[in-house]
């Protein structure tokens, strides 16, 4: 068996992306004894730190979906949890930018959708108004949303990271867990790494991102057809030479898949453009350079004076989806043992966005469904 100090533990987050360490910190603060296991070498080095690092409104998601639930409570406690915890962010606000007729009328729809979630601060702009607030932007109309921002996400999972800590929760890197099975008091995992252990978990959250339903494929007792399939949409980004020519972030009318590609600047003032949407069958973050061409017409309709070979291939993200290209958009699932039947055992699957900004919200969904697990 193992040779491990904590041979029997109280509950275990899988997965120290943004996600899991919200949750890790959510089940410290209600007296749990946690062990994040995280088979990289840090925190968030997979989708949390790949991401545009944008606080969502809580827009355009279905009214009372988990997405639209957890973005507008997740985006009010995040701001609230910034101030509190001193973690870089700006209000900065966002326009989405109708470049025609046909998405002019999208915007009053957008509105219509955003106020129905609860999101504060909605206004329709004309032309002259939105390019009185953005000189360089092109647009026949706009939506402008006050509540939109962006966060420092390393400071942000730093900050979840030492509260976790300071409440008890451990943090174990290097502890990829490769297998699990269902017990009579909980789930046994297998965690491979430098020090193989075994655990008996009276509670495991799967926080483990894209590999979250290949993980659960991989626990026994768990029954498979209540498991989502994956699939991956990454996102492409381009960075942009020099100063941001808007001060606030810049969006086209949404496309399926994603939303569009926008312009967004990070706390350190670096403009970037994306995420676009492409299809993939496994992990790869590299950005192919020719899919500039893209990016320079999608962004031309806004901001037409972009220059040629102003942008540069920067970094990719891939989206966890759990529906195939073409399919409805997909919400957050939670599965607890109401969802799948097994006592202790949460997974949460296609975390994607608005993940980062739900992350405190979604931590208190789980750590609701864990009192009952
Ligand atoms: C292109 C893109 C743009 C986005 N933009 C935004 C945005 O602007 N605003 C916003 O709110 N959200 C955004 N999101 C969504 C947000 O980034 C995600 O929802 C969030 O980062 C998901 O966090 P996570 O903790 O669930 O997953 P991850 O960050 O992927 O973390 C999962 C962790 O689990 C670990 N792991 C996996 N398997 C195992 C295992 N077997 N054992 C141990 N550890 C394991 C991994 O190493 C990883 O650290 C975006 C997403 C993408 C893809």
């Amino acid at each position: 068996m193992s040779s491990s100090p904590f041979e029997s533990v109280d509950c275990v987050v899988i997965g120290a992306g943004v996600v899991g360490l919200a949750v890790a910190r959510a089940l410290a603060l209600a007296g749990r004894e946690v062990i994040v296991l995280e088979a990289a070498d840090g925190i968030g080095t997979e989708t949390s730190s790949r991401n545009s690092e944008v606080i969502h409104a809580g827009i355009y998601y279905p009214k009372g979906s988990l997405m639209a639930r957890t973005c507008v409570a997740g985006r009010r406690a995040l701001y609230a949890y910034c101030d509190a915890h001193g973690v870089p962010y700006r209000n900065c606000g966002k326009l989405i930018a109708a470049t025609n007729e046909a998405e002019r009328e999208k915007l009053a729809e957008i509105k219509g959708r955003a106020e129905a979630n609860g999101v504060e601060g909605m206004r329709l702009l004309s032309a002259a108004e939105a390019i009185a607030l953005e000189p360089n932007l092109h647009c026949v109309a706009a939506l402008m949303s006050t509540s939109t921002g962006i966060i420092d996400s390393h400071g942000y999972m730093l900050a979840l990271q030492g509260d976790a800590e300071a409440q008890g929760a451990m943090l174990a890197f290097h502890s990829p867990v490769v297998r699990g099975c269902v017990v009579e008091d909980g789930v046994e995992l297998e965690v491979g790494g430098a020090e193989p252990m075994t655990l008996r978990c009276r509670l495991v959250v799967n926080c483990a991102g894209l590999h979250a339903p290949a993980l659960a494929h991989k626990i026994g007792g768990m029954p498979s057809e209540k498991i989502p399939p994956a699939y991956f949409a990454k996102g492409n980004y381009f960075s942009l030479a020099g100063r941001s020519p808007f001060s606030r972030l810049i969006y086209p009318v949404p496309v399926p898949g994603g939303l569009g590609v926008h312009i967004t600047v990070d706390m350190g003032g670096q403009a970037r453009f994306g995420p676009d949407v492409e299809w993939i069958d496994g992990i790869d973050y590299s950005v192919d350079p020719q899919r500039a061409d893209k990016f320079y017409a999608a962004v031309r309709k806004y901001w037409p004076d972009l220059k040629d070979g102003a942008i540069q291939p920067g970094y990719a993200g891939i989206r966890p989806k759990i529906v195939p290209p073409g399919a409805p958009a997909q919400d957050f699932v939670i599965q607890g043992p109401a969802e799948h039947g097994v006592p202790g055992l949460i997974h949460l699957f296609g975390i994607e966005s608005p993940g980062l900004t739900s992350s405190l919200a979604l931590a208190e969904e789980v750590r609701a469904v864990a009192g009952n697990a």
